[in-house]
């Protein structure tokens, strides 16, 4: 049965209820008419003939009191005009004969009628007055009293059979009356009882898929909805729960497969030999692999919190992770110098670390992944490689300082005279000997960085004699080139904390780049200005700039933009790093080729401030 019929069904009781009520009604209302109907054919009729008969017996009296005072003409033609009507309401009263003794009273009026009528003819051929003042007297008046006491009879019979029967009919209607509110109340109340528990058991699947439904909504994918029958519910239930079904099959392939997915892809991290930490975008750590636990000691499990590993790899991290979260790109380290010591039972590991943002669906960078390169033999080459480039810029230093003096003593013809070609070879000699020179300067000035045996000398230092000092060398270069040098300086900004030599070498490097780079025309601007917490120095130029694949590289020791115009060995930038860096500051560049290049390095003005002050 469907949902409607069931529903229609339901409201049958009431329906029934009703009908039964409206039957009773009408039944009952039927038979109170017909009572009074009965009243009024039975008795009301012939009282109305009674009070009719009484009437014509009164006129037919006054027609004989005509003739007894000799107006016969007058007095026959009004009892022609009610002996007729008479009889007629008599007929009436013989055929509705109904109470008890009207049978009787209706024959004695017959009877007196009889004798009023016989009364009269005599009377009425009477031609003396006497005579028909006797008959009168003597005949006709009592035959009229006789008549109208027995029309009196049958009135107040029927009167009184009236109020009888009226008295009955209105106990019986009070009777219909409380009958009738009974039975609306009793089918009312009935049907309404009958009707809501239908409905209720119709509408009882409902609630049991309602409750399906909200437990399916809450996670519990194991629901089903148990409701019996071939009813519209009935096959909403069916539908749900395929669909619970079909749901519940999903969510444990969809698990099983996003299980072996990430199963797969921890694998392949922990296949790595090398430690991976994947940071999420508020900079939680979301994943390690196991060279990570192992080497960092680091796990999510443990909340993943960064506090558990040594504080100078996670300064690493740190720095590694604000960097990729920050939108700047992947992190690339600028050397070995920037691998990060960690402590191991094997002994101590050189990690180096790279950093890779990783992207959300909408293109947006949602998570950063660090990998810290084991570089504990390449860096150990590097030390190598230092230490051996040391060694033979050191050892180069005599030889070359006899070379340069025996140069120097030839081309001044202290030794003899020379020839002009001579003089030409031997000045091109000692300018190759003071590049050499210069080279092995800056490397062995590089390898006391980075072994950290320079000791900075830091003392407050005007900012303007030290822009001043570190533009002088190149005024004459940057005229030559046709480069226009300027500088400007922050005003308030009057001293910075620095070793004034090597900042003036760090400075002078920039500017002699700069002035390298840039052709006739362009413009070499130094300025130094306060940045927070820190004092930023920048040297820009309006020169050939630089593209972005080398400008990862350009702080290399020994990296040289290829096919660029450069007098040096390519340490001159690393050099200036390894200084701004042992000042505890930052070096950096931005630069569009065919544009320029800014080359900035900022360092700490805490120093500063207390000289300031
Ligand atoms: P070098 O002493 O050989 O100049 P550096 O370390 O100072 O070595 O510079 C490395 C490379 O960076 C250079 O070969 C040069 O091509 C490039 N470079 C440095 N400064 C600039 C600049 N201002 N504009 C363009 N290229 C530059």
């Amino acid at each position: 049965m469907s949902l409607r019929d069931k529903l229609l069904l339901a409201q049958a009781p009431l329906a029934l209820a009703l009908l039964l009520v409206g039957v009773v009604a009408v039944n009952t209302l039927g038979r109170v008419g017909r009572a009074g109907q009965d009243i009024l054919a039975d008795n009301y009729r012939s009282v109305l003939a009674m009070q009719r008969i009484g009437e014509h017996l009164e006129r037919l009296d006054s027609a004989a009191l005509f003739i007894v005072v000799d107006e016969r003409e007058r007095g026959q033609e009004l009892a022609g005009a009610h002996l007729q009507p008479l009889e007629a309401e008599l007929k009436v009263q013989e055929g509705n004969v109904t109470e008890p003794g009207e049978a009787e009273a209706t024959s004695q009026l017959r009877r007196a009628w009889a004798r009023y009528r016989s009364a009269y003819e005599a009377f009425a051929i009477a031609e003396a007055p006497e005579a028909r003042r006797a008959a009168y007297f003597d005949a006709l008046a009592p035959a009229f009293r006789e008549a109208k006491a027995a029309t009196q009879t049958l009135l107040a019979l029927n009167q009184d059979a009236m109020v009888r029967k009226s008295d009955a009919l209105q106990r019986k209607s009070r009777r219909v009356n409380s009958l009738m509110v009974t039975a609306v109340v009793v089918a009312l109340v009935g049907g309404f009882l009958a009707s809501a528990s239908l409905t209720q058991r119709a509408l009882r699947p409902v609630s049991v898929l309602s409750q399906a439904v909200r437990r399916l909504g809450q996670g519990d994918l194991a629901t089903r909805a148990l409701v019996q029958g071939q009813d519209e519910i009935a096959q909403l239930a069916r539908d749900f729960n395929s669909m619970a079904e079909a749901l519940q099959r999903y969510r444990r392939s969809s698990l099983g497969e996003l299980l072996q997915a990430q199963a797969s892809s921890q694998a392949s991290i922990d296949s790595l030999p090398d430690p991976v930490v994947v940071f999420g975008v508020e900079g939680g750590v979301l994943n390690v692999n196991r060279a990570a636990e192992e080497v960092l000691r680091l796990s999510v499990e443990g909340g993943g919190a960064l506090g558990q590993v040594a504080p100078e790899v996670r300064e690493v991290l740190e720095r590694v992770c604000s960097h990729v979260l920050g939108g700047k790109g992947p992190y690339l380290p600028r050397g070995y110098e920037e691998a990060v010591r960690v402590e191991g039972a094997e002994g101590d590991r050189w990690l180096l670390p790279r950093g890779s943002p990783v992207y959300g669906e909408a293109g947006g960078v949602v998570g950063a992944t660090v990998l810290l390169q084991d570089v504990t033999r390449l860096r150990r080459f590097d030390e190598l490689k230092n230490d051996l480039v040391a060694t033979v810029a050191h050892e180069f230093r005599t030889p070359l300082t006899s070379l340069r003096m025996a140069i120097h003593l030839c081309a001044e013809g202290v030794v003899g005279p020379i020839t002009e070609k001579q003089a030409d070879l031997l000045h091109a000699a000692r300018e190759d000997c003071e590049r050499l020179q210069g080279i092995v300067d800056d490397l062995l000035d590089l390898s006391r960085l980075q072994s950290g045996r320079v000791v900075l000398e830091v003392r407050p230092v005007s900012t303007e004699a030290v822009l001043e000092a570190a533009l002088a060398p190149h005024r004459v270069s940057a005229e030559e080139r046709g480069v226009r040098l300027s500088m400007s300086q922050e005003p308030g900004l009057e001293r910075v904390e620095a070793d004034p030599d090597r900042l003036q070498l760090v400075l002078s490097n920039l500017v002699a780049n700069a002035v390298r780079h840039t052709s006739h025309g362009g413009e070499v601007v130094v300025r130094a200005r306060s940045d927070g917490e820190r004092v930023r120095f920048e040297v820009a130029d309006t020169g050939e700039g630089i593209s972005p694949e080398h400008q990862q590289r350009i702080f290399e020791k020994f990296y040289r933009v290829p096919g660029a115009n450069t007098g040096g060995a390519g340490l001159g930038l690393s050099i200036a790093q390894e200084i701004v860096q042992a000042h505890g500051g930052e070096m950096g560049l931005s630069s569009e080729p065919g544009v320029g290049s800014t080359f900035w390095f900022t360092l700490p003005s805490s120093l500063q401030a207390e000289g300031d002050s």
